[in-house]
């Protein structure tokens, strides 16, 4: 059986991509959600094994020694994401496609760690003011944690010609058409390769 693709989307935190990565994973039955594992504490409504797979920090850096993590980052200062080999495998030896929401550090590393057998897909906001009033909506900040959303989106945006396409967020259902469709394309030609 043929192993399965990357499919990798990044964005700045609020750029509405966890909503375009659960309406692509919904339409296209052979892409299976990669769970990260993560140190940050459970918000409401999360589940553990679903959302994430939450680990104390100490839990984490062990894994991090044991060479468990396929890439890891400290995405906000002490709070910890990374996936995890085991869990690529799990999916990749079905033959299913694995479906990748890191930020845009994790995107650019796998990009280079899988270059012909991964699509890496960016995630822009309309512009950072929509940013602003997306995470202020979501109601999950406060005025530090905001900020520091912020400050780090807009140094992420400038790596966005790093990926492989870049997909403006304006119209939620439009942006997950056009993700549809680069993704079909790349597994269509990746088949004939
Ligand atoms: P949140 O705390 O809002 O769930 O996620 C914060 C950021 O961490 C998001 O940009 C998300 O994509 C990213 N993230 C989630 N899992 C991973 C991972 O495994 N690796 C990396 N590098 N980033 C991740």
């Amino acid at each position: 059986m043929q192993q399965g693709k990357l499919i990798i989307f990044s964005a700045p935190s609020g750029a509405g991509k966890t909503s375009i990565v659960k309406g692509v994973l919904q339409r296209l039955p052979g892409l299976v959600f990669s769970v990260s594992a993560c140190s940050r504490p459970m918000r409401p409504g999360e589940t553990d094994g679903i959302d994430y797979y939450f680990l104390t920090p100490d839990d984490f850096r062990k894994k991090i020694e044991e060479g468990a993590f396929l890439e890891w980052e400290e995405v906000y200062p002490g709070n910890y994401y990374g996936t995890l080999h085991s869990e690529v495998k799990r999916i990749r030896d079905q033959g299913r496609h694995v479906v990748f929401d890191v930020d845009v550090a994790g995107g650019m590393n796998i990009k280079e760690q899988f270059k012909k057998q991964s699509l890496a897909l960016f995630i822009q906001p309309p512009s950072l003011s929509v940013l602003r009033d997306r995470l202020v909506n979501r109601g999950t900040e406060t005025e530090e944690s905001l900020n520091r959303r912020l400050g780090k989106a807009e140094q992420e945006l400038s790596y966005s010609r790093y990926f492989d396409c870049v997909i403006t967020n304006n119209l939620l259902e439009d942006a997950i058409r056009e993700a549809e469709e680069k993704i079909k394309q790349f597994i269509s030609k990746a088949k004939t390769e």
